[in-house]
């Protein structure tokens, strides 16, 4: 059944606004206006009924698409034959009384009424003004839009989980916090809370379940391995299950924050345990903070009493000026301060000196100065260092002065450091005078030498040792002898040379005199001692001749006698000889195996208790004198003899190596104390044993062997233990003819 559509009753009852227009673009002539379009838009039915569309409502010129959009709307109902709806399209009015237009918004319906031909009729234009929703829209939009930014600005990270499905949605900045893909699932993310802080997340877990507000600072361990500490907010939804269906909130990397916590802990730690006093003063006079070292220098108690004592009364009226006058104007002027000034213990009340470093603080933003801050070390232990220093380097100078010796110490460069008084008043100088050329007060000759060994031992650290002659300050010369040790830092380093200067003019003028005295004698006694030899001898002779063979026999004797005398004799000569450089060699090529041969055979002859081993392998001859070169195996078969008495065998060797000639001498004697063992070349030692007291000598065969060996560019050398027996070994260079 078809119920007629009485249009013009729903028409004017209708509480919504409603226009009836003829269907005839583009003009849309107005027939009628219900009252609640005439009430909507404060007109009258008079001022519209007759009257085109677009000239009772002329759209804002500034807005000309609002006209487009509502015919478009028109033409879609004409054209579909169908209610057309028309959204929160903007359409402006205009102001009464004015040229200006108000923005308004429109929801619309435009319905085409059709004849029952199908003939459209009329258009039923239905505006309802959603102006103020639309604009709250906006400003929602907005609001969203800054939201947006602010949780972008502050890089905060989203996140909305669903805790039915655990599907966690989550910003582009959350993933970056977390170091993690994207489309990571919430448990992905669970997992890289720290184990440790996993409680806290649990408990804020717990706490939301009642408050619906989630909040929790945790560390993560991101993929990276970096650590992060990382802030969560958010909002539980809490079903009435009482279990939450849904997360939503925002998380933020809070690792600065606890970095600059961190490191201002640490900062404080430092200067609290600073050894020097360090403060801030505010600029009202009083510190606002004191480290504990100054706390204990100034002696305050607790840090309130810091910061209520103000600071003059942490110094004498008189000194305080200084702060006042000198040093808090260059702060504030300059920026900085730095000097000594006196400062005062509140408990004890002593005053002492401190080195002060003092700034300015600035705020940083306003650039005024907040503050001032300052550091002080205590010069106390520095001044009785001193002092004491002082009072040793005093000490050292008293008795250095006394010692009779000179005395000195050099820099690792060589330079003097110090003398004492004994070698500034042996030489008449002053320390000055001696830190660059000392040397210009050895006499000269002796100057070049002395310096180069001196030039070796700074340079090698090697020890060093010289004999000069000095000149005194009255024009005398005086014998010295230096010798000094290098010195060493702790890590090693080469500090310089600490040196000794003995004064051994007397010394020098005793072995002068000792020397003189053996040239002479020995000298005296060649004459007298040969002419008796050849007496005894011609005695032997005649009394052989006379059949008294008992007599000749005291003869023979005598003869062996005047031997050894004369042999002790001609050592004494050639002692004095090398003493005075006039030993003298005749030098020639000849066998050194041969001449081994020879010694060792015929010394045999005369030589009972001991068999001479040979062992001889050398072959080659060598440049030196032939005799001289006896002279000295005659020694080392005779000491090897001399020195073993119990023993049978003296072993000599000879052998050819590296282009060198080796004689050794063996023998199974007592042997020689080490600590003997480098001294037995020296002129008139004998080592202090029990074989050696019953055998006569005068300690100079092996000082003029080894003499003798050196000056044919051999070497001489002794090896032995005590009780093992001696070697003594020679080597002379090859002879090479070319
Ligand atoms: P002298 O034999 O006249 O004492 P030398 O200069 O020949 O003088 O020897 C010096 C010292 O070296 C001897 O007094 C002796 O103590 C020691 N000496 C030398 N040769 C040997 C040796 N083969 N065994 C043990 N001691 C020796």
């Amino acid at each position: 059944m078809n119920i007629p559509v009485d249009y013009g009753a729903i028409f004017s009852v209708s509480p919504s606004a409603k226009l009836l227009m003829m269907a005839n673009p583009p003009l849309y002539t107005i027939l009628d206006a219900n009252n609640a379009y005439l009430q909507a838009t404060a007109t009258t039915r008079e001022q519209l009924v007759g009257k085109n569309l677009f000239e009772a409502f002329p759209p804002n010129p500034q807005d000309m698409a609002s006209k487009e959009r509502t015919s478009y709307s028109f033409e879609q109902a004409l054209a579909t034959r169908r209610t057309h709806l028309l959204k929160e399209y903007r359409y402006d009015v205009p102001v009464p009384g004015s040229d200006a237009y108000e923005e308004c918004y429109w929801t619309t319906t435009n319905t085409p009424v059709l004849a029952a031909t199908g003939e459209i009729l009329y258009l039923i234009h239905s505006p309802a003004n959603v102006t103020a929703d639309v604009k709250l829209k906006q400003e929602l939009q907005l609001a969203e839009e800054r939201a947006r930014l602010a949780i972008e600005s502050n890089d905060l990270g989203t996140f909305d989980i669903d805790m039915l499905t655990g599907e966690a949605v989550t910003s582009k900045r959350f993933a970056e916090i977390f170091g993690t893909g994207e489309d990571a699932s919430r448990k992905e993310f669970v997992q890289l809370i720290h184990p440790d802080d996993m409680h806290i997340r649990q408990k804020a877990y717990e706490e939301a379940l009642h408050t619906g507000r989630l909040s929790y600072e945790v560390r993560i361990i991101r993929p990276d391995k970096k650590i992060r500490w990382i802030k969560a907010q958010g909002r539980m939804f809490i079903g009435a299950n009482g279990k939450p269906y849904r997360i939503t909130g925002m998380v933020q990397d809070s690792t600065a924050g606890h970095d600059a916590g961190d490191q201002e802990q640490k900062l404080i730690t430092l200067v609290d345990n600073s050894l020097e006093l360090m403060s801030v003063l505010e600029l009202d006079g009083t510190n606002s903070y004191l480290n504990r070292a100054g706390m204990a220098m100034l002696g305050f108690d607790t840090r309130e009493q810091v910061r209520n004592t103000p600071i003059a009364e942490l110094h004498e009226p008189e000194d305080f000026k200084q702060v006042e006058k000198e040093v808090l104007p260059a702060v504030m002027t300059h920026g900085s301060w730095s000097g000594t000034m006196m400062v005062r213990n509140l408990k004890t009340k002593e005053v002492f000196p401190v080195m002060n470093h003092a700034i300015r603080i600035d705020d940083p933003v306003r650039g005024v100065p907040i503050a001032v801050g300052a550091v002080m070390r205590d010069l106390r232990p520095e001044l009785q260092a001193k002092q004491a220093l002082e009072k040793s380097e005093e000490l050292l100078r008293t008795i250095t002065a006394a010692s009779p010796s000179g005395l000195w110490k050099t820099n690792a460069a060589g330079e003097i450091e110090y003398v004492n008084q004994t070698w500034l008043d042996w030489t008449g100088s002053t320390f000055e005078d001696n830190r660059r050329n000392w040397e210009r007060y050895i006499v000269e000759e002796d100057r070049q030498k002395t310096l180069a060994a001196f030039e070796r031992s700074t340079q090698t650290g090697a020890d060093y040792e010289a004999e000069f002659r000095l000149l005194n300050a009255d024009g005398s010369v005086r014998w010295c002898l230096a010798s000094a040790n290098a010195r060493y830092d702790q890590s090693g380093v080469f500090t310089g040379m600490v040196g000794t200067c003995v004064d051994v003019t007397e010394q020098k003028r005793l072995q002068r005199q000792k020397d003189d005295f053996l040239a002479i004698a020995s000298h005296e006694l060649k004459t007298p001692v040969t002419t008796i030899k050849a007496f005894v001898q011609m005695i032997e002779q005649m009394l052989g001749e006379k059949g008294l063979a008992t007599e000749a026999g005291f003869a023979t004797r005598a003869d062996k006698q005047v031997d050894k005398l004369i042999g002790l004799v001609n050592d004494l000569l050639d002692v004095t000889k090398i003493n005075t450089g006039k030993l003298q060699f005749n030098n020639a090529v000849f066998d050194l195996d041969e001449l081994v041969d020879q010694v060792t055979a015929d010394l045999q002859y005369t030589i009972s208790s001991h068999q001479l081993v040979k062992q001889l392998g050398g072959s080659g001859k060598v440049l030196g004198d032939r005799h001289r070169m006896e002279q000295v195996l005659i020694n080392l078969l005779n000491n090897a003899v001399k020195y073993s008495p119990g023993a049978k065998q003296v072993i000599v060797s000879s052998a050819v190596k590296d282009n060198e000639f080796h004689i050794e001498v063996t023998d199974f004697g007592a042997g020689i104390p080490e600590e003997d063992l480098a001294k037995v070349f020296d002129q008139f030692y004998r080592v202090n044993h029990a074989v050696n007291s019953n055998v006569p000598g005068l300690g100079l065969g092996l000082f003029i062997s080894a003499e003798i060996v050196k000056r044919q560019n051999g070497k001489i050398s002794a090896k032995s233990a005590k009780g093992m027996g001696s070697t003594f070994t020679v080597t002379l260079p090859l002879h090479r003819e070319n």
